[in-house]
């Protein structure tokens, strides 16, 4: 058995990453809020704890790929949260994506505990974290990120370090921004295409081929197609990427006009009960419309 890793938060990305850590051998505990989500990692060989706080007794490594700053907070020093029972020179790495302005609280709480944190967030999604072929954009010191990139090898197939803690945060909101945005004006293009009186494959992949052509559009246009919404990420944690990417810009007096545009048809599709369901779905109410 490898060293003792510990993996907190099992949605869509986190069991995947589990999954990974159990494969390449690293002796791995869990803890979900939502208990019955970790059962196929027990039959694969993890523990299950009940609470943060027993997960990460005796490990490492400790990562958290949580929803959010609420989330991400409750789960670190919360009740029974993770880092009070995390030992002493331990490495915590928060994953999920989170306002630099969070990262910066938990760095400090546990450097006064006597624990190094990472900021490393992830870009790929589902299939991704499912195939140990994640992007880590890594935040902290050198010798911390090297201590911990066996762990991060195991889901991964590359990791950037962009700077000090907080720097991952960061380059995760640009990179998100991007998206949100795109995901946004791709509805609006491909409802406009489906009114034109245009051929849509032939429009998609004219899009697909040329100047907007990216890796997103190609996944997202497929399934707005296909209307299929089965979660790889789902829509509320879009929203939630565009405002703290538009809040962490107004920081450099940057106005994302654009991030508050896409994510007010975010907005929209959550009111029309599509939260819950892939990111994709925001094209729904612009059919409707
Ligand atoms: P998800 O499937 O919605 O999972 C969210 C996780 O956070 C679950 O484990 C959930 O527990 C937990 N959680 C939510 N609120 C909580 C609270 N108040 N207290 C304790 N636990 C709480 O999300 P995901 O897709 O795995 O994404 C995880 C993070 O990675 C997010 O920050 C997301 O923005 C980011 N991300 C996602 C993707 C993607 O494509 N999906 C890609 C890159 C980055 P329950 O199971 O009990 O609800």
């Amino acid at each position: 058995m490898g060293e003792d890793v510990a993996i907190l938060g099992l949605g869509t990305m986190g069991s995947g990453m589990a999954a990974n850590l159990l494969k390449a051998g690293f002796s791995l505990t869990v803890y979900n809020r939502t208990a019955a989500k970790a059962q196929a990692l027990i039959d694969a060989g993890a523990r299950f704890a009940s609470t943060p706080a027993e997960a990460v007794e005796g490990a490492s490594v400790i990562l958290s790929m949580l929803a959010d700053d609420t989330a991400s907070r409750e789960v670190w020093l919360g009740k029974d949260g993770a880092l009070k029972a995390a030992k002493k020179g331990a490495i915590l790495i928060e994953s999920s994506t989170v306002s630099p302005a969070w990262v910066a609280e938990l760095a400090a709480a546990a450097e006064r505990h006597g624990a190094d944190l990472l900021d490393a967030p992830v870009t790929g999604s589902r299939m991704q974290a499912e195939a140990g072929q994640l992007s880590f954009l890594a935040g902290g010191k050198d010798t911390v990120l090297e201590a911990a990139t066996p762990v991060l090898k195991a889901m991964s197939k590359e990791i950037t370090h962009l700077g000090p803690v907080g720097s991952g945060a960061k380059m995760k909101l640009i990179n998100n921004f991007l998206c949100g945005v795109q995901v946004a004006s791709l509805a609006e293009g491909l409802v406009w295409i489906e009114r034109s009186g245009l051929d849509r494959d032939k429009a998609l992949s004219v899009l697909k081929g040329g100047a907007p052509g990216s890796p997103l559009l190609s996944a997202i246009s497929a399934r707005m197609v296909n209307q299929a919404y089965s979660v790889n990420f789902v829509l509320k944690l879009m929203t939630k990427d565009l405002l703290y990417a538009h809040n962490e810009a107004a920081q450099c007096d940057v106005d994302l006009k654009t991030a508050e545009v896409a994510r007010s048809l975010f907005e929209v599709a959550i009111a029309q009960g599509f939260g819950e369901e892939d990111m994709a779905s925001v094209i729904e109410p612009l059919r409707k419309k």
